[in-house]
């Protein structure tokens, strides 16, 4: 066994440091509550443990921490990703704990959702809270260990005041953190003050050259094409970043790092991946084409994490680009890929208020005709999106409501999930009242029909989505599903 020391652990717990067995999509389920099921069994299916190395470095780790070490690596620091449970040997001599994740206290979409509707805590918030409980990580704590927390749900620690004081946090990183995090690390090894509060502005993120490239595998092989995102919709915090593209030769590399580590897939990460080398919000086929050539001479397994619906409009009227980006991409004639999209709404007054360049090229007031289109030539391209559907966000009327009834009820003969979101403020909404209300008759209709639209497509989606999985896990998640259908008939919500 080796003896290696480092100065800097990153770690979280371990609803994030898991591949979902593969499935990012069963990452999802570590956002709500155990339902129906024992806590123990909900964590096996969605969060199993990770891999690890003789010292316990994960194989696999979530991608913001991976960029994190790379960054320290990168400046000379000592620094790994250590798994959770091997936190112990670790914490003896590291002086600095860094810690990233997406939803430290279940405050974000859809966990906030659920544990209004359910009453009960979400595994993420549940894991991330003993996880801070830790003997080991208390005991480094009180020896001096400073704890450095980031990542895309910083910003919960200033709606949670308690919980910094409780667990003695030093330092909050709001925003993308490879830049600041290197000097703030050094001044917490030479036994500096580290300041409470750091705020990364526009002005202060990495530029595309500062950005460091992963060292060590990411979760599912996720690598990173582009940050940020032009559209610039009222309630999402990402329009606030300036948009970075990476080279092809920067995304060969992590994709190289992943290959050399075993892995047999790749997820291409963007907030739009047909926004990649695109000509402002026009997808263009040449730069697309290369990159997914890229991935598939990699990888078996290409997937997408998100891609607008209008892109999706344009690029196939255009040129055909999805049926053809497709055609690299998919394995064979069962195989299908996943991935997120935003309807948001099907009103085309809230879209034309709330997200007027999320249609662009096409007016907004034409929303929930782009979404039907692109449903559709997704359907045909054997792309199944994972929708989300917002609530509650400032202003929305019963009509809007009603419209988005509407859609959901259009789209039901096209492949897909769709989630009911609860509004969380974000973006340039930031400081309006959060939406706590339990919902009302409309919005409870819009989570029926998506539960009822869920259902319909899940057996058929299953078929494909679980074929490769390990059986028992795949029995397990069988069970849940069979065991919410027949609540859902038992309380005529479908
Ligand atoms: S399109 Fe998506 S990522 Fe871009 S600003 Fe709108 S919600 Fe945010």
């Amino acid at each position: 066994m080796s003896n290696e020391r480092f100065d800097v652990v990153l770690s979280v717990d371990r609803t994030l440091m898991t591949n979902h067995h593969g499935k990012e999509f069963l990452g999802f389920m570590t956002t709500g509550p155990p339902i129906l099921v024992p806590e123990k069994v909900w964590m096996a299916i969605a969060a199993p443990k990770m891999k690890v190395d003789d010292i316990g470095r994960p194989r696999e780790a979530p991608y913001g921490l991976r960029k994190i070490e790379a960054a320290l690596l990168d400046a000379g620091i000592k620094a790994a990703v250590i798994d959770p449970d091997h936190l112990g040997k670790h914490l003896k001599n590291a002086k600095v704990l860094g810690i990233g994740h997406h939803d430290y206290f279940a405050l974000g979409p859809p966990s906030s959702e659920w544990w209004v509707l359910t009453g009960k805590e979400p595994v993420n918030s549940r894991y991330f809270k003993r996880f801070m409980e830790k003997p080991e990580i208390r005991a480094a704590k009180n020896n001096g260990l400073k704890i450095i927390v980031g990542g895309p749900a910083a910003w919960q620690w200033l709606w949670m005041p308690e919980y910094f004081e409780k667990w003695d946090i030093d330092t909050i990183i709001e925003g993308e953190a490879e830049k600041v995090i290197v000097s703030l690390v050094e001044d917490a090894l030479d036994g500096k003050p580290l300041p409470q509060y750091v705020y990364v502005g526009v002005k202060d993120v990495p530029q595309l050259e500062e950005i460091p490239l992963i060292r060590n595998a990411s979760v599912n092989g996720l690598v990173e094409i582009m940050r940020g995102c032009p559209r610039g919709c009222r309630f999402c915090s990402v329009t606030l970043r300036p948009l970075r593209q990476y080279t092809l030769e920067m995304i060969e590399k992590e994709l190289r790092v992943n290959k050399n580590a075993g892995l047999d897939r790749c997820l291409l990460h963007s907030e739009d991946i047909l926004l990649y080398g695109a000509d402002g919000i026009r997808p263009r086929p040449e730069p697309l084409i290369k990159l997914h050539e890229i991935a598939r001479s990699y990888f078996e397994i290409v997937g997408w994490s998100h891609v607008s619906l209008s892109a999706v409009k344009y690029a196939q009227e255009n040129y055909s680009l999805i049926s053809r980006l497709s055609e690299i991409v998919l394995r064979n004639e069962y195989d299908f890929i996943g991935v997120e999209v935003g309807i948001e709404t099907g009103s085309p007054k809230l879209a034309e208020r709330i997200m007027p360049a999320k249609a662009a090229p096409y007016p907004a007031y034409s929303w929930p005709e782009i979404v039907k289109e692109a449903f559709s030539i997704m359907h045909d391209a054997r792309i199944v999106p994972a929708a989300t559907i917002i609530l509650g966000v400032p202003g929305e009327s019963t009509e809007d409501l009603v419209k988005t009834l509407e859609l959901i009820d259009e789209l039901k003969p096209f492949r897909s999930l769709i989630v009911p979101m609860y509004f969380v403020p974000m973006g340039v909404l930031k400081d309006r009242e959060w939406y706590k209300a339990k919902p009302s008759k409309e919005q409870f209709e819009i989570m029926k029909a998506c539960l009822k639209h869920n259902l319909y497509w899940i057996r058929d989606l299953s078929k494909w989505y679980l074929k490769d999985m390990n059986p028992f896990v795949k029995y397990l998640l069988r069970v849940v599903i069979s065991l919410v259908e027949n609540a859902a008939k038992l309380f005529r919500l479908i």
